[in-house]
């Protein structure tokens, strides 16, 4: 199917995951997130090609919370390459993404990057080469979208961090087993901040259009990161990129994605194109309930996945 077809698509898909907008749960452990009202729905699609399709609430921001993790994750790869393994692993973890278990169990190495842990200590080598990661952490998703105008959510950022006594929990436990360099308040005010960003899932699919072009950005032409390197990212959205769920998400959906808590999700369609949807109501697992059935009916509508 070309592309071309997208758009009627996608608002093909928006009809029929409307009554579910009204279903789910908001995020309800900040009032910032408490407050966002159901029955919301965007969704957009940026192909490599340049063209953008888009459909409801596309352009309305919202908070990217763990989508955080996908961009963080590709700074720190940026950084270190494979040795970044030695710190942090790449299964699936099989308990909540805030779970402190098997940091005790595992010598204080967190499973994978999009559980807290995980990216906790993605936050810490950003935090051991930029003097403020969060800083750097914006200036990278204003590159990769172009915008001047994105920012951090203070309100969110600050709720965030005095609600963080698990993270924090996590944090210390790592730094018992010296698998977190930089003072444990230092990476939770850095990851607070990543989280609170807002963005349109216009705005999060052009970000994440590199990872659909093997690492290249292609507006640019600016290679981030090594055909190799993306796939090693693309691999472990797949497999860990939507909480407890990723094995049903991949089941239905067949595409590697990262949710947030904040309703959003974004997917990749590699050698094509990149996909963001947003609908506040999550699952039980903590994916968005209309934004995992609008991928689901992509995939099915196209006929396109990885597999
Ligand atoms: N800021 C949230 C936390 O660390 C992220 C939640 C999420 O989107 O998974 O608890």
């Amino acid at each position: 199917m070309a592309t071309y077809d997208y758009q009627n698509i996608l608002e093909t898909i928006a009809a029929e995951v409307s009554p579910l907008t009204w279903q789910g749960k908001v995020a309800d452990y900040i009032p910032a997130l408490a407050s966002v009202p159901l029955g919301k729905f965007g969704m957009s699609v940026q192909t490599v090609d340049g063209q953008t399709f888009s459909v409801g609430d596309a352009e309305e921001r919202f908070s990217i919370q763990s989508m955080s993790k996908l961009f963080t994750l590709t700074m720190a790869f940026r950084l270190l390459g494979d040795e970044l393994w030695q710190r942090l692993g790449r299964e699936p973890s099989g308990n909540p993404f805030n779970s402190l278990v098997q940091l005790e169990y595992e010598q204080g190495k967190p499973r994978n990057p999009f559980i807290n842990a995980g990216a906790l200590v993605v936050t810490d080598v950003l935090s051991s080469h930029y003097v403020q990661a969060e800083i750097a952490f914006l200036q990278f998703m204003r590159k990769l979208t172009g915008l001047t105008n994105i920012h951090f959510d203070t309100v969110v950022a600050q709720s965030e961090i005095a609600t963080s006594s698990r993270n924090a929990a996590m944090a210390h436990l790592m730094k018992s087993f010296g698998n977190l360099k930089s003072p444990v308040d230092i990476v939770l005010n850095s990851y607070c901040h990543q989280c609170s960003v807002t963005m349109s899932c216009e705005e999060i699919a052009r970000a994440a259009l590199f990872l659909a072009n093997h690492g290249e950005v292609p507006m640019s032409g600016e290679r981030l990161l090594s055909v190799s390197a993306s796939k090693r990212i693309s691999a472990v959205m797949l497999t860990c990129g939507t909480y407890d769920a990723a094995g049903d998400f991949a089941f239905r959906v067949g595409l590697p994605a990262k949710s947030g808590v904040g309703g959003g999700i974004v997917a990749l369609l590699p050698g094509e194109a990149s996909i963001c949807v947003w609908s506040p109501g999550l699952d039980e697992n903590g994916n968005s309930l209309a934004g995992g059935k609008a991928l689901e009916l992509f995939t099915t509508l196209t006929g396109r996945s990885i597999f």
